[in-house]
């Protein structure tokens, strides 16, 4: 099987990068990030405060997450058989899959589900610690990374675009606690994999983008 991993901080265009890559490769797109975000949604459903790691940890065994795959290839993320794919990208949905996945027993929740859908099939991973933890052996890793204004201005048109009611100062705010609790946590921080080609695109449109991560794959598979 061929393992493409996309790693990086929130707003440098991971999902849509992964995705367009998934699509014109005919391999299956995996968002990581929506099982953490489900983790995060259950937790905050039950009333838990994300941050109470003994509550969260004592969760664990009656979550019931699941993805599936429709036509298109978009990727649904289930919890307990309902659809939870919407829900999961509020902003204060966020926020709390960050601090739940700092916790490690969250991480070692999800990691086999992560790593089976990598054994049986081709796959793009998009996430945080795909080329460092999850997949150390993928055939290619692409960390993407730009510009703290440029990540904040996308971000914030995709949450606007779809009704969601923030400013500016908001998302920055949101999205660099996030950043800095994700890169600076003890288990997986997002970091690039010492072997992972680095991909700037704060100058670069959505399709340049693409393009330059395929002429990366294509450099290292032949
Ligand atoms: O990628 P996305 O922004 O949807 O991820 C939400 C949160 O889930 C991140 O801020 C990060 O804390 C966590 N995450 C992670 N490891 C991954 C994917 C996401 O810790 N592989």
């Amino acid at each position: 099987m061929i393992n493409i991993a996309v790693d990086g901080p929130a707003g440098a265009g991971k999902s849509y990068l992964a995705k367009e890559i998934a699509r014109r490769l005919g391999y299956i797109y995996v968002d990581t990030g929506a099982l953490y975000r489900a983790v995060a949604y259950c937790v905050t459903e039950k009333g838990i405060d994300p941050s109470d790691s003994e509550a969260v940890i004592k969760l664990l065994p009656s979550v019931d997450v699941s993805l599936s795959y429709a036509e298109d290839g978009t990727q649904h993320v289930y919890l307990s058989g309902k659809d939870v794919s919407a829900e999961i990208r509020m902003p204060n949905i966020s926020m709390a899959a960050s601090v739940v996945s700092a916790i490690p027993e969250v991480r070692a929740f999800l990691l086999d589900l992560q790593r089976n859908m990598a054994k049986t099939n081709n796959v793009v991973m998009d996430g945080r610690d795909i080329g460092t933890v999850i997949l150390p052996n993928a055939d290619v890793k692409i960390f993407l990374c730009a510009n703290e204004k440029a990540r904040a201005k996308r971000r914030y048109l995709e949450l606007t675009a779809k009704g969601v009611e923030t400013t500016l100062e908001a998302v920055e705010s949101e999205m660099f606690t996030r950043d800095k609790n994700d890169s600076t946590r003890k288990v997986a921080p997002a970091v690039a994999a010492l072997d992972a080609v680095i991909l700037d695109n704060s100058e670069l449109d959505r399709e340049g983008t693409v393009e330059a991560a395929l002429a990366i794959i294509r450099s290292k598979i032949s």
